[in-house]
């Protein structure tokens, strides 16, 4: 599971600065949520081989009483609380203020690994000015320019290190490779607060031929629930806190974006729920989105079909085409979870989106296609030569990659590239996957 670090600093300290420069410019997938809360933003980034998510949160003032102030406050106490590293961003060119001994003294309160930033500090090294933080007590300052990167590559280091000591990692690596091993789905009901999700996890776990059998939590902070259906095993990976409750399945928590992001890293599947009154949203989008980057097989379900009048239906399919055109390669389903309407074929979608996500293409198979398409519809001259594709081989799985080998690949249009996938993916018949393609000009 991904370490958090949540940015947490009085307005016009460089926050937002930085969360851009650690999420956007490290060819980092970048996940707001917008309109969820007013005033954080959570992104996935990575630093060489380390991946992370960043929550950027509005500015903190502890003592503001009303208004839109208490609103950033609380988000700020919710990111916090959400964080496994707090990155507390101070300015180097200001120096201390009363609002920054406000916050210290509610960090200090928190038994929560804490590292001090001085930012804006560009050109100041070895003038110290920002020497006074250690006087917060909060431990080590490390002096950072957000705007021009410098000292950026080792503050990461040094939370991520703090983490790891605070912490030692699971061996994650095992559990994978025994998941895949058992041919055990891990899927994760993600979407946005309200469109069904737990009516629908209840839907299944009441079913009779699903069984579901109570394990403690495996990791720290989610729980995933074992399941079986039709002989095949799932395990639920739970997006929400989801407790027992006698028979039912409760979320203690109200959404948490951290947990919807690290179940959607975590899963082999995603099922994406939507509320189909409600149309396609922004945030649906979002997490849609999230899923994509990750290269998640994704299943579609289009929950409180039963609500719906026609006009409506209509309108949805018109939402569905402008918002989640990306989606195009993933099963849609209409559903209603509460009235247990349509969820059979929901089942097969999953295991076959799985199945297309793992799918082992040879390459042999792969190069005839190629040739075939190329064949077909050969790639158009881009400025002096004409791409030329020789063979192609499978690069990884879930999701699958098909790298393309051959000379004045630069020049392939996206149109040419959509044109390829398709032609992969009917012939493997991959369905609910992403599929990616590489090309690889040999030098
Ligand atoms: P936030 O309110 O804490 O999110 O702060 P912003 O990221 O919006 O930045 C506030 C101001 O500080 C902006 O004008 C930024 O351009 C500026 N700023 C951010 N980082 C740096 C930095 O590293 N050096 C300097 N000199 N200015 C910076
Ligand atoms: P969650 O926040 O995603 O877990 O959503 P819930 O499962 O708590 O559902 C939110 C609300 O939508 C509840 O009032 C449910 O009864 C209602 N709901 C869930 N599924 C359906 C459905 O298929 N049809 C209708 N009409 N309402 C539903």
């Amino acid at each position: 599971m991904k370490p958090v670090l949540a940015l947490v600093g009085r307005p016009n300290v460089g926050k937002s600065t930085l969360y851009n420069r650690l999420t956007k410019t490290r060819d980092a997938i970048v996940a707001d949520l917008p309109g969820l809360t007013r005033d954080r933003h959570y992104g996935s980034a990575r630093l060489g081989k380390r991946e992370f998510i960043v929550i950027d949160t509005g500015g903190f003032e502890p003592r503001a009483e009303a208004g839109i102030y208490r609103e950033m406050a609380k988000q700020t106490r919710q990111a916090v609380a959400e964080a496994d590293v707090v990155l507390f961003v101070l300015d180097a060119r200001a120096g201390l203020s009363a609002q920054d001994h406000d916050i210290a003294d509610y960090l200090r309160k928190l038994a929560k690994p804490c590292l001090l930033v001085a930012n804006k500090a560009e050109g100041m090294q070895g003038q110290a000015q920002w020497s006074e933080f250690y006087e917060l007590g909060l431990g080590e300052v490390l002096p950072v320019s957000a705007a021009h990167g410098q000292g950026v590559r080792d503050m990461v280091e040094a939370a991520l290190d703090r983490l790891a000591a605070a912490a030692p990692a699971e061996p994650s690596a095992a559990s994978e490779a025994d998941a895949e091993a058992d041919g055990v789905i891990r899927l994760a009901v993600a979407g946005r607060p309200n469109v069904g999700k737990s009516t629908l996890i209840n839907a299944w776990l009441g079913e009779e031929r699903l069984v579901a059998f109570d394990q403690p939590g495996t990791t720290r902070d989610a729980i995933a629930v074992p399941f079986e259906r039709n002989g095949q095993k799932f395990e639920l990976i739970d997006t929400a806190g989801l407790r027992r409750k006698g028979r039912v399945f409760e979320a203690v928590e109200k959404f948490s974006v951290v947990k919807t992001l690290q179940a959607i890293e975590g899963a082999h599947v995603v099922l994406l729920l939507l509320d189909a009154s409600q149309g396609v949203t922004e945030q649906d989008a979002h997490i849609a989105g999230f899923a994509l980057d990750c290269g998640r097989a994704v299943v579609v379900a289009l929950n409180k079909w039963d609500s719906l009048d026609s006009y409506q239906r209509q309108q949805l399919q018109r939402s569905i085409e402008s918002r989640l055109a990306f989606l195009k390669f993933a099963s849609m389903h209409t559903i209603s979870a509460l009235k247990r309407q349509g969820l059979a074929p929901l089942w097969p979608a999953i295991a076959q989106a799985h199945a297309s996500a793992h799918k082992k293409m040879p390459t042999p198979l792969l190069t005839r296609i190629l040739q075939e398409s190329v064949a077909l519809q050969a790639p158009k001259r881009s400025g002096m030569y004409r791409p030329k594709m020789r063979y192609a081989h499978q690069g990884g799985m879930n999701p699958p990659v098909v790298v393309i080998h051959g000379n004045s690949l630069e020049g392939v249009s996206e149109s040419y590239r959509r044109f390829l996938e398709g032609r992969f993916r009917k012939a493997f018949d991959l369905v609910g996957t992403p599929l990616r393609i590489e090309f690889k000009t040999a030098a």
